[in-house]
């Protein structure tokens, strides 16, 4: 009952405003926001998500 999801990613990202790092999700759709000071890290752009803090690793 797995096989049609899609390739999954887990990014690590360092928020710009805090520098908190934290791992989310690299097909997110919905706004994820940093644990520690609310600001928006990531946010659905029709898929994949977008990444509006600092990359630091790509896990597979
Ligand atoms: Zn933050």
């Amino acid at each position: 009952m797995r096989s049609n999801l899609p390739k999954s990613r887990f990014i690590k990202v360092r928020c710009n405003k805090c520098k908190n790092e934290q791992i989310i999700f690299g097909c997110a759709s919905t706004f994820i926001n940093c644990l520690v000071c609310n600001k928006e890290v990531a946010f659905p752009t029709g898929g994949k998500a977008k990444i509006a803090a600092r990359v630091l690793e790509v896990l597979e």
